[in-house]
């Protein structure tokens, strides 16, 4: 049962209300006890004081025997005796049965018992001794204790009642709420059961919860949503991915139905295997960077850092397009200095040279790349501008996503539309940032900023 919610609150209800219960029955059948007592007392007092006052006057004793202290057993009792324990006066309520109360010895300052007086009454008796005319005598009171003692068990027997009402309403109340809340999460379970990878637009309903469910079902729910897309960009990439493939197959496909229709010229097989082998090679291009950025989404990035000379990567990364870029004419420039950083040396020199692989791409022949590297304590900027064909406004951020391309550049060459993106994830894997200032006709230029460890 404590296994569950609801029997920890049980569980924890009683033991609390035990407790209060019984701390408020302990105190408040002291606080009684003690005010009833109290009355007593004072009563006994006066009786005490009365009595000594009309010993003095001896025949004027019967004034006390009246009321209560008339009726036999009555619990009202008044006795006068001598040290001996010789009666001299007792009160009629126990006269008249022959009782008598037990002898306290007493001194001249009164003194309190509680007794077990004639007809097994508890009693309350004030004792005290005087010294009278005629001789030492003991004047003795006493009132029953029976009827508080009765309020006080009358207390303790509505408590005993209050109670178990008190707990079982509780515990209702427990049960119904916990029930309400609880009965939430199973619809929840059932909710969750229900989503398959065909149902993943579900989501959890979150008006009209509890206030305490609502984080779990917006937490669930954003869950679901980076789920939703994550296989919405898994199937686009599926897509995409052999979507770009079927070219260059169906290129290659072409070429050999065409050359093998009939008995050619050794030219002809030169020229329709080099068509092959540019496909092939654009193919292999394509799965090599289909399998890079699968592995980034497995694995992320293992970065292997190391310290190295950017400026020095950068001459690498030209001296190895700079014949690309002769073919038609475009300049390549570099300004910067030496700078040392910490950082992956291999993919560091991957986003830089595919940076300015695009520059030369998507520009105009005879024009210009300038790579410029500058930094301050905290970042490292490099900048690759070109003055090509520029990129519009609103697709800034689209051109970073996996195979987008702009319809402008679809005409001028081919491409996967995976270089940007892998960039991006290599650049902000060093905790670094792309940016990109462009318009159409404008060139572009494409700034990577990261920050540099002391
Ligand atoms: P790819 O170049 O293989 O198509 P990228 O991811 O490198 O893939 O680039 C995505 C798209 O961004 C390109 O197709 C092109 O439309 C645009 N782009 C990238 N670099 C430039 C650039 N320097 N100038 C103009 N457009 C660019």
């Amino acid at each position: 049962m404590l296994s569950s919610i609801k029997g920890k609150l049980i569980a924890w209800l009683f033991l609390t209300f035990s407790l209060l219960f019984g701390a408020v029955a302990v105190y408040l059948s002291h606080e009684i006890k003690e005010i009833i007592t109290s009355s007593v007392d004072d009563h006994l007092y006066s009786q005490i004081g009365l009595l000594k006052e009309l010993l003095s006057e001896d025949d004027e004793i019967s004034e006390a025997e009246i009321g209560k202290h008339s009726l036999p057993l009555s619990g009202h009792y008044y006795q006068i005796s001598t040290l001996d324990g010789d009666i001299i006066v007792r009160s009629p309520s126990l006269a008249i049965v022959d009782a008598r109360l037990p002898i306290v010895k007493a001194d001249d300052t009164p003194r309190l018992t509680e007794i077990t007086g004639p007809g097994k009454n508890r009693l309350r008796v004030l004792s005290q001794r005087f010294n009278t005319e005629k001789g030492i005598v003991i004047i003795q009171a006493a009132e029953t204790l029976e009827e508080p003692y009765a309020l006080i068990g009358e207390f303790r027997g509505t408590l005993l009642i209050l109670f178990p009402m008190t707990f079982i309403i509780s515990v209702a109340g427990i049960i119904i709420i916990t029930g309400k809340a609880l009965s939430r999460l199973d619809s929840f379970s059932e909710d969750v059961g229900d989503i398959t990878e065909k149902h993943l637009d579900r989501r959890l309903e979150e008006s009209g919860l509890e206030i305490e469910l609502v984080p779990l079902a917006t937490a669930f729910n954003g869950m679901m949503d980076r789920l939703e897309s994550s296989f919405e960009r898994q199937g686009q990439f599926l897509s995409d991915a052999s979507h770009d493939l079927r070219t260059p197959t169906s290129v290659i496909k072409t070429h050999c139905d065409i050359i093998l229709k009939k008995e050619r010229e050794p030219e002809d097989y030169i020229e329709a295997l080099q068509k092959i082998r540019k496909s092939s090679e654009r193919m292999s291009d394509i799965i090599a960077r289909i399998l890079e950025v699968a592995r980034l989404d497995s694995k992320g990035f293992c970065l292997e850092m190391s310290d190295f000379d950017v400026l020095a990567i950068i001459g690498d990364a030209v001296n190895m397009l700079e014949p690309k870029a002769k073919e038609r004419d475009i300049k390549i420039t570099v300004r910067g200095e030496s700078l040392i950083i910490s950082a992956d040396r291999e993919k560091i020199f991957e986003a830089l040279t595919d940076l300015i692989k695009n520059a030369i791409k998507y520009n105009k022949d005879g024009g210009t790349v300038d790579v410029l590297m500058n930094n301050n304590e905290k970042e490292l900027n490099i900048s690759v501008s070109d003055s090509g064909i520029g990129i519009a406004e609103e697709e800034h951020t689209k051109i970073f996503h996996r195979f987008y391309r702009t319809d402008t550049s679809r005409g001028i060459t081919e491409g996967a539309g995976l270089g940007l993106s892998i960039i991006k994830a290599i650049v902000e894997a060093h905790g670094g940032r792309i940016g990109l200032k462009s318009s159409p006709g404008e060139g572009s230029c494409f700034t990577i900023t990261l920050p540099l460890s002391s």
